[in-house]
């Protein structure tokens, strides 16, 4: 099969990242970090060193915020009329469609997500993003009030925006998050201080080369790239921030939330999951089953609302773990670059050992690999980060792969035996996460009675629409504080005041 990029342009790429250290963006400008350290960007396909990007710290950190306090302070951002601001929003999404292939490349080289995934995570997932807060940024209001304090007033509700956000994004979708928090920030008037992960560096970079071309003031957005305990602590730490947005594992949510209790930064939280699916009997199951394979196995599992433990009735369970076995025994594992790519590698050795280790603890707490199980295996895997798809059957509730993310693709499944929604929710809800759920069935009084009893910020019933800027994305639990997307996610980067004028 013929890929679907340009070999010059791939050819180009690799000569230029080889050479060029990327640099950090700062202030309308592209500077080496003040130390003057990189970090080194590994392509997981291949478990070589690929490119570097400046590894910025503390002092960079304080020169990116600074930057961004200017650029709202001064009012050069949230003082720009809102159409104004709508139009740069459109024209950098616009160039994120033209660029989408270089970025996708990128992707798929720092990531090792598979080209189409990455091509359609820039070209429709964050140019989306961007039209969708484009819109917004026109549409934002306040309310009139009328008071019951004796006297005659007028009251009034407005928006304002928050401020300096700094933004923390992961490395599973490391171009269409970082668009992803920005988008919202600046549309409602925000300045950013974008933090990329360490593994995934480089697409944020193009970000900022875009954001130049499309002709944003200097200091609205900045990017330091850099590690997570010196840059992003930095950021967290930093008391011209005023708000953190973060994306990333529960673990680091919550040291980000010590942190910010020193000046008592606004923050967001997008957390880990352990999503449930649950598959009644009555489900059409040529389309549960392909759907729950994609929902695990999509990204390799490095998905946060991955649909990771899986329930189904007793009556269809061996058609469901057999259909399932099937997809995961067909599904072509190798290089995101080659077009038949179905699943990549996980984005490090870290995580692959990671994985591996959780997969292990399943078999010794008595959990049995039906599929998979080990790290893969053939030829061009043996050097990248590669696991087989997995399917554990035979586990539990209580068993550590079925309470603990996994972030890979590890599916634990279990059965139930009778239709007590009560029962079916306890089960579904049996971990500290409730990021998304999913539910199969064709009868609509099962699937909303039990989206009820789900404590999960998304329940996806027969199928789910990816994720839509319109749609709220967010957790209970230890899932994460707050919403993204929709009017939810635009309203966190502001500040609502009231006045009221005694007449
Ligand atoms: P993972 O554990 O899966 O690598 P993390 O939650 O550690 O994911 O990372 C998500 C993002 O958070 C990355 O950009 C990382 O650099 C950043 N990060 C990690 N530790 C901290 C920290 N102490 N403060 C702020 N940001 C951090």
């Amino acid at each position: 099969m013929t890929p679907s990029f340009s070999p010059e342009t791939l050819a180009l790429l690799r000569k230029d990242l080889a050479s060029n250290t990327r640099k950090l963006f700062i202030d309308g400008a592209f500077a080496s970090s003040a130390s003057g350290e990189t970090l080194e960007v590994i392509n997981p396909a291949t478990g070589n060193v690929f490119a570097h990007a400046a590894a910025g710290d503390r002092y960079d950190i304080d020169l990116a915020v600074r930057a961004a306090r200017r650029a709202f302070d001064g009012g050069v951002w949230p003082g720009m009329p809102p159409a104004q601001r709508a139009r740069l929003l459109t024209r950098l999404a616009d160039l994120i469609e033209t660029h989408c292939e270089r970025i996708a490349l990128t992707e798929t080289l720092d990531n090792g997500m598979p080209f189409s995934m990455a091509r359609f995570a820039a070209a429709v997932g964050a140019s989306e993003q961007l039209r969708y807060n484009a819109g917004w940024a026109t549409k934002i209001t306040g309310e009139t009030v009328t008071p019951s304090t004796p006297g005659e007033w007028h009251a009034f509700s407005s928006r304002e925006p928050i401020g300096v956000v700094g933004a923390i994004v992961p490395w599973n979708f490391p171009f269409v998050m970082a668009v992803a928090k920005i988008a919202p920030a600046l549309a409602m008037g925000c300045t950013v201080v974008l933090k990329p992960a360490e593994q995934t560096p480089l697409s944020a970079i193009i970000l900022g080369e875009l954001i130049a071309e499309a002709g944003f003031p200097a200091g609205v957005v900045n990017i330091v790239t850099g590690f997570g305990d010196t840059a992003g602590a930095a950021l967290v730490d930093h008391p011209m921030v005023d708000k953190i947005t973060f994306t990333g594992s529960t673990d680091v949510g919550k040291k980000i939330v010590r942190a910010a209790t020193g000046t008592l930064k606004r923050v967001t939280l997008e957390l880990g999951g352990k999503s449930p699916v649950v598959i009644f009997p009555d489900a059409h199951l040529d389309r549960a089953i392909p759907a729950a394979a994609m929902g695990i196995f999509g990204n390799a599992g490095q998905v946060c609302a991955a649909g990771s433990r899986l329930f189904v009735h007793d009556c269809i369970f061996e058609q469901v773990v057999e259909g399932l076995t099937q997809r995961a025994i067909e599904l072509k594992v190798g290089s995101g670059l080659a077009a038949d790519t179905e699943m990549g590698p996980l984005v490090s050795n870290e995580q692959l050992e990671r994985v591996l280790g959780y997969i292990e603890t399943g078999l010794i707490e008595g959990a049995c690999a039906k599929v998979g199980g080990q790290r893969s295996s053939g030829a061009n895997l043996e050097q990248g980060y590669f696991v087989q798809p997995t399917i554990l059957t035979g586990t539990t509730g209580g068993m550590k792969v079925c309470k603990e993310e996994i972030f890979g693709p590890v599916l634990c499944v279990m059965k139930f035996e009778d239709d007590d929604l009560d029962r079916i929710a306890a089960l579904a809800n049996s971990t500290d996460y409730g990021l998304s759920s999913n539910i199969w069935t064709r009868d609509i009084s099962t699937a909303l009675r039990l989206a009820k009893r789900i404590k999960a910020g998304t329940v996806r019933i027969n199928g789910g629409a990816g994720v839509d800027p319109a749609i709220p994305l967010g957790g209970f639990k230890q899932s994460g504080w707050g919403r993204e997307n929709g009017r939810a996610g635009i309203e966190a980067f502001t500040e609502l005041k009231s006045v009221t004028v005694a007449l």
